[in-house]
C-alpha cells in the first residue's frame, strides 16, 4: 500500500545529512562538555560552534541561546523563569490559540497567584492587537503569543505584538518552533526578548530545543544542580544532539526559498482540489499569512456531520498519516481548542483535518491524498452534502 506522511508539523523524520554530522559525536567526540581536559575540549568545540550556528540563524549572539531538551521546556523555561525572576509586575498575557506547552505553565501560574490574560484571537486565529493593548499595562512582566501557529499556520504580527509589550515595559516571549527555518526569523528585528525553537520540526533529532533569551533579560532556571547553559538549564550537554540541531537549521535556511515555495505550491494544489470536492468545506489559518505547508480543514457540522478522529483513523486505512488537532491532543476526543477559539462550534472544530507537508511530498501525492479523502468521507457521510 501506498503510505504518505502528511503530519510533518508533529515531527519530520531525520535529514540523513544532519544523521552524518551527528554521527562523530556520539562515539570520537564523546567528551563532557565541561570536562577541562582535552577529550571536554574537543567536545566543547562542537557544542560551541552549533551554539554559533543556531544565533547566526535568528540574529542572536551565540551567549543569548541556551540548548533545552525541546520547544515544551523552552516554553516552559520563558514563561516561569521570566514570573519568578521579574520583581513587582505579576501578569501575563498570552493568547487561548497557544501551544499547551505556553498555555499549561500559564495555568499553573495563575492558579498560584499570578494574573494571567488569555487573549481571544479572530477567525483566521490571529490576536486582536487592540485587546492586546488593552491587557497590556503596568503590571504586565511577559507577553507570549506564538510566531506561528502549529495547527492552522497563521503567522502572528509579531512586531507591533511586541512593541505593545514594550511600550508597558514588558518582555516579550514568542513560540517559534513552527516558523524557524520555513519564514525569516530575525530576533532584532522584530523585537523579541525570549523564544521557543525546536529540532525535530525542521529534519533535526528529537530531544533538542533552546530558548533565546536577550542579554540581560532576568531569567531564573527551572532546573538546579549545575553550571551548564551559564546556568539557567543545568545538565550535561547533549553535543551530538546540539552539532544535529545546528546542522538542520543551516540546511534549511540554504533550502528554505525553494523547499518553501515547492511546499506552498502542493498545499495550494490540494486545496484547490478538496475545495472541488467539497464545496462547503472551511479552510482554517489566515489566508494573507499563513505558514506554506500547512492546509488544516473543517467540515461545517450543519453539512456533513463526521468525526475527526474517525477520519483520521480512515485516512490511516488508506496510508495517509494526516491529524485532526495538535499531536499532543490527538488520542483524546477533545475538539481542538485552537479551532474553538476561531469560533467554530464544537462539532464543526471536531471534524477537522490538517495536513502538513515535507521534503518527502510530490505532486502525485496530492491527487491520491485528494482521492482518498473523497472516498473516505463519501463512505463515512451520514448525511449527504449540500
Ligand atoms: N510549540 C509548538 C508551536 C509546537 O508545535 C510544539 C510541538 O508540537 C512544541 C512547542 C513542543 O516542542 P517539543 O516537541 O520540541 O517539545
Amino acid at each position: 500500500m501506498n503510505r504518505i506522511y502528511l503530519d510533518h508539523t508533529a515531527t519530520t523524520p531525520l535529514d540523513l545529512r544532519v544523521m552524518e554530522a551527528m554521527r562523530p559525536c556520539f562515539s570520537g567526540t564523546f567528551g563532557n562538555a565541561s570536562s577541562v581536559h582535552s577529550y571536554g575540549r574537543d567536545a566543547r568545540e562542537l557544542l560551541e560552534r552549533a551554539r554559533g550556528l543556531i544565533a547566526q540563524a535568528v540574529g542572536a549572539e551565540p551567549a543569548e541561546i541556551f540548548f533545552t531538551s525541546g520547544g515544551t521546556e523552552a516554553d516552559n523555561l520563558a514563561i516561569t523563569g521570566v514570573m519568578s525572576a521579574v520583581r513587582g509586575r505579576e501578569g501575563i498575557v498570552t493568547s487561548l490559540a497557544e501551544h499547551h506547552a505556553v498555555l499549561e505553565p500559564c495555568r499553573s501560574l495563575a492558579a498560584n497567584g499570578k494574573d494571567v490574560s488569555f487573549l481571544p484571537v479572530d477567525p483566521h486565529g490571529a490576536v486582536d492587537i487592540d485587546a492586546l493593548r488593552r491587557e497590556v499595562g503596568g503590571g504586565t512582566a511577559l507577553v507570549s503569543i506564538m510566531h506561528a501557529n502549529n495547527e492552522t499556520g497563521t503567522i502572528s504580527a509579531i512586531q507591533p505584538i511586541a512593541a505593545v509589550a514594550h511600550q508597558a515595559g514588558a518582555l516579550f516571549h514568542t513560540d517559534a518552533v513552527q516558523s524557524a527555518g520555513k519564514i525569516p526569523l530575525d530576533v532584532r528585528a522584530l523585537g523579541i526578548d525570549l523564544m521557543t525553537l525546536s529540532a525535530h520540526k525542521m529534519y533535526g533529532p528529537k530531544g533538542i530545543g533552546a530558548l533565546f533569551v536577550r542579554r540581560g533579560v532576568p531569567l531564573d532556571p527551572m532546573l538546579h544542580g549545575g553550571g551548564q547553559e551559564r546556568g539557567r538549564r543545568p545538565g550535561t550537554e547533549n553535543v551530538p544532539l546540539a552539532v544535529g540541531f545546528a546542522e538542520a537549521f543551516r540546511l534549511a535556511l540554504e533550502e528554505r526559498a525553494e523547499e518553501s515555495a515547492r511546499l506552498g505550491s502542493l498545499r495550494d494544489a490540494l486545496e484547490r482540489r478538496v475545495r472541488e470536492l467539497f464545496p462547503r468545506v472551511i479552510v482554517n489559518g489566515d489566508p494573507g499569512a499563513r505558514l506554506p505547508h500547512i492546509l488544516n480543514i473543517s467540515f461545517p457540522a450543519d453539512v456533513f456531520l463526521l468525526e475527526g478522529d474517525m477520519l483520521v483513523m480512515n485516512m490511516d486505512l488508506e496510508g495517509i498519516a494526516v491529524t485532526s488537532g495538535s499531536a499532543c491532543t490527538s488520542g483524546s476526543l477533545d475538539p481542538s481548542h485552537v479551532i474553538l477559539a476561531m469560533g467554530r462550534d464544537e462539532k464543526t472544530a471536531k471534524a477537522t483535518l490538517r495536513f502538513s507537508f515535507g521534503k518527502g511530498n510530490t505532486a502525485d501525492d496530492v491527487e491520491y491524498v485528494a482521492g482518498k479523502l473523497d472516498v473516505v468521507i463519501r463512505r463515512m457521510l451520514k448525511k449527504p452534502a449540500g
